[in-house]
């Protein structure tokens, strides 16, 4: 008895990135708004939307990634992005068809595809279909939403 020094261990938290861990383990609102802050939590975790031409990733044309401001997923590409005349960050397509989900959204009177992250569920913005370059479709997202990484 009383032989071990040190009986610690089994709880012990990973060494990894604090911001990623609480990332993974936020599940309330309160702590979605500690870890975002309130303009993004205001559309992240709300659903809302920023005002038009008010996002400071509208006007980027630098070559890069755009992640997740929730989660930091890879969401969408700079190859993938245009300037629609919306006022919103317009991309035609994501990184990858299992990035995003696709939920009908009935809010505001309209029926509107909201989109979300795959990983974290953070409300990223709305799809239209046909409304892109050569009848792509529109992926229409907040700045808020996202974090942009340029490419080295
Ligand atoms: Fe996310």
């Amino acid at each position: 008895m009383g032989s071990h020094q040190n009986s610690a261990g089994a709880d012990q938290p990973e060494p990894a990135s604090r911001m990623t861990s609480s990332r993974a383990r936020a599940t309330t609102s309160e702590e979605w708004l500690d870890i975002l802050g309130p303009d993004r939590a205001a559309i992240l975790r709300a659903k809302g939307t920023e005002p038009p031409f008010s996002g400071d990733l509208l006007h980027m044309r630098d070559d890069g990634i755009y992640r997740c401001a929730g989660c930091d997923a890879e969401l969408f590409s700079s190859g993938s992005k245009y300037d629609s005349g919306t006022g919103w960050p317009s991309f035609h397509s994501p990184v990858d068809a299992a990035s995003v989900e696709e939920h009908v959204d009935y809010s505001h009177g309209l029926v509107r595809t909201e989109v979300t992250c795959s990983t974290c569920g953070g409300h990223l913005g709305h799809v239209f279909d046909g409304e892109g370059p050569d009848g792509a479709k529109r992926y229409c997202i907040n700045s808020l939403s996202l974090r942009f990484l340029a490419s080295s």
